[in-house]
């Protein structure tokens, strides 16, 4: 079968997550282990590698458990109670949080701060329970709103004064309607697009690629709340969209001959695992 395969120029990590992925690589090569609060990055091939580095994931429970040690905060960042539990027990950070999400969680706190003078709330439009929405909901000492769906909106408290965010990794467009719904209901909302510049782009990138292709090979872990809202995108723009995480999971089936096939991924996706995807596809393709 003869096949004409490409990589989206625009996938691969995002900043925020070469930069966490970086600074544990650069504390291994001197360390036997490192200790990571939740998954550093949400793909089980990556984590698999930096595994056998040494990286350890653990969970909030255990990081309680440790005294003296060090712990490394992943890029979607943390609510202060982390912070003060590792001041507690001595623990080192190594604190990998992505400046855009810094900045996010200040802007949170702040305008939390200035409205609940007023009966004011913060509004989150965000996956519950993601650790990025915990460590903004943190900001506010658990008082700002999480919604996930514009059915949840209509349950708000509209006669409040109200402020509306957005979780870094969410589809724009949903976020448009969302903040749409938000000024119908009461013209003063403040919304703040804060969605990552570099999901946005690659959502406006992506629609692109998935149009100039006969079929799309989306590779993400499935816990990648990205990686979901990214296949989604892709699929509505190209039915013949698959997701995978390795190149095991190819179904020959789903090509035709002669068919332009390409691959891309979630910003929690490393470039060399796309890559290994072409190179497999490519070898089966010349058998
Ligand atoms: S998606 Fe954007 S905000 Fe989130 S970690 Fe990556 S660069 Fe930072």
């Amino acid at each position: 079968m003869k096949l004409t395969i490409g990589i989206d120029p625009h996938s691969g990590f995002c900043n925020g997550v070469v930069r966490a992925v970086q600074q544990a690589e650069n504390y291994l090569q001197f360390s036997p282990r490192l200790y990571s609060l939740g998954a550093i990055v949400h793909n089980s091939v990556e984590l698999e590698r930096l595994k056998k580095k040494g990286l350890e994931i653990i969970s909030i429970d255990e990081v309680a458990q440790l005294r003296n040690d060090v712990i490394l905060v992943r890029a979607h960042g943390e609510p202060p109670a982390t912070y003060e539990l590792a001041r507690r027990n001595g623990l080192q950070v190594i604190d990998c949080t992505c400046p855009v999400v810094l900045k996010l969680q200040e802007r949170v706190r702040d305008t939390w701060e200035r409205l609940r003078k007023t009966g004011g709330q913060v509004v989150i439009f965000g996956k519950k329970g993601h650790a990025e929405v915990n460590g903004l909901v943190g900001q506010t000492g658990g008082g700002a709103v999480v919604i996930s769906s514009i059915e949840e909106a209509r349950e708000l408290d509209f006669s409040r004064p109200v402020a509306l965010f957005s979780q870094t990794t969410k589809d724009p467009v949903e976020f448009a309607t969302i903040a749409d719904y938000f000024r119908s209901r009461r013209p003063d909302t403040e919304v703040y697009d804060t969605i990552c510049r570099q999901v946005a782009l690659r959502h406006k990138s992506l629609v692109e690629f998935a149009r100039s292709n006969n079929v799309i090979l989306f590779v993400s872990g499935s816990e990648s709340s990205n990686g979901k809202v990214l296949f989604e995108l892709c699929r509505s723009i190209n039915p013949r969209t698959y997701r995978l995480e390795n190149a095991s999971q190819i179904d020959m089936s789903w090509f035709h001959d002669g068919d332009k096939v390409g691959i891309c991924g979630a910003t929690s996706t490393p470039k060399w695992q796309l890559e290994e995807i072409f190179i497999s596809l490519q070898a089966v393709t010349q058998e």
